[in-house]
């Protein structure tokens, strides 16, 4: 019969003592019983056959010449590749066995001859027994602590990414009450405004139409009475009426685009476009301007607002156009989760940096040579944000200009503006 441990390897003994006899008889023995034996005759014999190929147990005689069974035992638990390995004690009844002495430098048990062999059989399978759980429980403690170091470095990362997410979270408040802050300041101004725009529309119109009708009656009236620089004071005063006029109902309509009364709904931007064309009809016939599109796609807001843009947008390209009569070309691509709209002009064009300021009230780059109160595109990049978009401009001067505009064509998106307009209205 075999004797194996754990690790399905044949059991492998050490025997170290000077007797050559009793060396033999215990060699012979554990052979028959399935050891695998090696043995040795001396102390130093026996650390370096331990040390070449460490064996599963020692069996290490007490008293040799040289180098005794406490010293060898000693030197084996003091060096690392041989610490682990069990060693018995044997020895001989009358040799004076010092036991404590053998526990203390290491050894794990003792036989004393003459011994019976079943004992020995008995205490060396339950040594290796005994050494191979411990090295196996030593092994699962070393995965213990692998693990233990692993979740640690996990943990700490997951702290460190809660940290992160915190200041994260911590950042987006900040914005958001920041937000709420430009919100609430917008709407204020916006309140203003409206109220602005309000007293303006009552206490300014009513007086400068009595001025226009006063200034007609004189124009009717007294041409033949005044010379010809009055009347031509008479013609400026009609004129800035006229302009002044103008200037109110536009900033009347800007200050009302958040009062939506109007509500969202499905809209076919060809016909838009027919009605902002309608609406230009003078001016493209006194420009001879050429106005052509591609098919345009549905699109969802409020209706008089995109007739306004379209015109506001085409207005322009035909007013602000060089020396050649002005060609106008719509088209619109979907992109992403929006209608890409574009409106491309062969006229003056501006230069790149004052592609923001145009879109500010008021704001105005050409105003000795053209008409016009600055209102136009502010009004238009309100309405397009109000549907959820962004409008800008590609141009250069000489060269033509291309106005951008999105519209959303995901309802959830535009659902979320009406929200917010609504919100930002109360
Ligand atoms: P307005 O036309 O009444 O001056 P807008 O707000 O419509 O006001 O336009 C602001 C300015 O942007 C204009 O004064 C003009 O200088 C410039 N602009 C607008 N559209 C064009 C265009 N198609 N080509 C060149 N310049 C333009």
């Amino acid at each position: 019969m075999n004797r194996y441990h754990s690790e399905g390897n044949l059991a492998n003994i050490l025997i170290v003592d000077d007797e050559p006899n009793n060396l033999r008889l215990l060699s012979d023995l554990l052979k028959k019983q399935g050891y695998k034996v090696r043995a040795v005759l001396s102390g130093e014999m026996a650390l370096s056959a331990a040390k070449s190929h460490p064996p599963d147990l020692i069996l290490l005689d007490i008293m040799m010449p040289d180098m005794d069974g406490y010293q060898v035992c000693h030197h084996l638990k003091n060096d690392s590749e041989t610490c682990q390995i069990p060693v018995i004690f044997v020895s001989a009844k009358d040799q004076g066995f010092d036991k404590v002495k053998a526990f203390a430098v290491g050894g794990v048990d003792y036989i004393t001859k003459p011994f019976q062999i079943e004992e020995v059989f008995a205490r060396l399978e339950c040594h290796i027994k005994l050494n191979d759980l411990q090295m196996k429980l030593e092994e699962q403690n070393y995965q213990l602590q692998a693990e233990i170091c692993q979740r640690n470095a996990a943990e700490k990362a997951l702290q460190e990414q809660n940290e992160l997410l915190k200041q994260e979270i911590e950042r987006r408040q900040t914005i958001e009450i920041a937000l709420q802050k430009a919100n609430q300041d917008l709407a204020r101004s916006n309140a203003d405004l409206e109220e602005f725009a309000g007293i303006a529309s009552h206490d300014l119109r009513s007086p400068l139409a009595t001025i226009n009708g006063y200034a007609q009656i004189l124009q009717l009236r007294g041409k033949e009475q005044l010379d010809d620089k009055c009347n031509d004071f008479v013609d400026q005063i009609l004129k800035l009426c006229n302009r002044t006029n103008l200037l109110i109902e536009e900033l009347l309509s800007y200050a009302r685009l958040n009062q939506a009364q109007e509500p969202f709904q499905l809209l076919k931007s060809d016909r838009l476009l027919q009605q902002a064309l309608e609406n230009l009809t003078t001016e493209i016939y006194q420009n001879k301007a050429e106005v052509t599109y591609d098919p345009l796609p549905p699109i969802i807001g409020t209706e008089s607002q995109f007739v306004q843009l379209f015109q506001n947008l085409i207005g322009n390209a035909i007013k602000y156009h060089g020396e050649e009569s002005p060609r106008i070309h719509l088209r619109a691509v979907h992109q992403d989760n929006c209608y890409l709209f574009s409106i491309q002009d062969n006229g003056i064009g501006i230069d790149e940096k004052y592609s923001e300021y145009i879109f500010q009230i008021f704001k105005r780059l050409h105003s000795h040579d053209y008409p016009g109160t600055g209102i136009g595109l502010a009004t238009c990049r309100k309405i397009v944000e109000r549907h959820g978009g962004s409008i800008w401009i590609k141009s250069q001067v000489g060269q033509g200009s291309t106005f951008y505009f999105t519209v959303p064509t995901e309802p959830r998106s535009v659902e979320q503006q009406m929200i917010a307009a609504i919100a930002h209205a109360n």
